[in-house]
């Protein structure tokens, strides 16, 4: 049997190949299934990989144990080198936009309370040299910031909308509070501008005017009313001014200035409980055509909103044709004068 050459293949490489190319298991006699050239090469590879994760992992903690040692070396090094490696870095960068900037992104995304905290301490920190900077940018940029701004608001003209109107809502009192701070500080000039504005546009700003006034009237009347409240004394001081003003024959000796005070403490005690009321005179102290005069009799208290709307609509004619309001006196509001 010895004559004939026995052969068997390899489940590695394939290869048809003696017997005598297999190594002999030693516990059970049999030839192995991977022929000798094959085994050393898998045991080469074992050995290889395993040594790999050996290795790194040795380095890990190689590295772990000398943080401190690489981090002053690796400052160390760069130390000595800027130039060089500020070089290569701007090279990079040129070369590699994408990569940076996913660098980049990835870095705010995993750091971002604390870059958002560092800018905010930096821009109080340096606030009016920012602003300065800032201001002299846009200065020396003006027209074509301007025109992109412009741009970028017709282009999303809804959705800012959408969000101012949201954002006054949320912050309404914060921004009220600041708007007048700004007044208060730049009044002079501010007043300045928007004169010079009225004079310019005079006509479109006196029909604004007038459309406002109309679909506001109430909102209006709210707000002077509260104003009132809030300082009466400015009003009242203009009011007494005016009746100084007043031709000699409208104040007769015969009035009785006791009652005329009293009635108008009357209306101040009113407007202070919330009544939207003021003294009128019933027939009006600068008619066109006839003048009223300024008696306790030709006073009465009435609804703030009647009065403005009267005007001077006063004529001559007998009581009778008198319009209805002109006549009526609200009795109660004399009552305990
Ligand atoms: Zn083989």
């Amino acid at each position: 049997m010895e004559t004939s050459v026995q052969t068997k293949v390899c489940i590695k490489c394939g290869e048809d190949k003696e017997l005598e190319k297999f190594q002999i298991h030693r516990s059970s006699g049999n030839r192995r299934n991977v022929c000798h050239e094959c085994q050393r090469l898998q045991k080469r590879e074992y050995t290889r990989t395993q040594n790999k994760e050996l290795v790194s992992k040795r380095k890990k903690e190689w590295t772990e144990r000398n943080k401190e040692k690489i981090k002053e070396y690796t400052k160390r090094y760069y130390e000595l080198n800027s130039e060089r490696m500020n070089e290569y870095q701007k090279r990079f960068r040129t070369e590699n936009p994408e990569i940076v900037k996913e660098r980049k992104r990835r870095y705010y995304q995993s750091n971002k309370e604390q870059i958002n905290l560092k800018t905010k301490k930096y821009f109080e920190e340096n606030k009016e040299h920012l602003v300065k900077k800032q201001k002299e940018y846009y200065e020396n940029n003006k027209d074509w910031i301007s025109e992109i701004n412009k741009e970028y608001r017709l282009k999303n003209q809804e959705r800012l909308q959408q969000y101012f109107k949201e954002y006054g809502e949320k912050y309404k009192d914060k921004i009220s509070k600041k708007s007048k701070k700004y007044y208060l500080k730049n009044r002079e000039e501010l007043i300045k501008k928007s004169r010079e504005y009225n004079l310019k546009n005079s006509e479109k700003v006196f029909e604004t005017r007038k459309k406002y006034r109309e679909l506001n009237r109430e909102k209006l009347s709210e707000g002077k009313r509260n104003h009132y409240l809030e300082n009466p004394e400015p009003y009242i001081l203009r009011s007494l001014k005016r009746l100084k003003r007043l031709r000699e024959p409208q104040k007769p000796k015969w009035s009785n200035p006791e009652l005329i005070r009293r009635i108008y403490l009357k209306m101040i005690r009113l407007r202070e409980e919330g009544y939207n009321v003021s003294v009128d005179h019933i027939i009006p102290l600068n008619g066109k055509e006839v003048w009223g005069l300024h008696i306790e009799t030709n006073l009465r208290i009435i609804d703030r909103l009647e009065n403005t709307s009267k005007g001077n609509r006063f004529k001559s004619c007998s009581d009778s044709e008198l319009p209805l309001n002109e006549l009526e006196l609200d009795p109660s509001f004399l009552e305990d004068l």
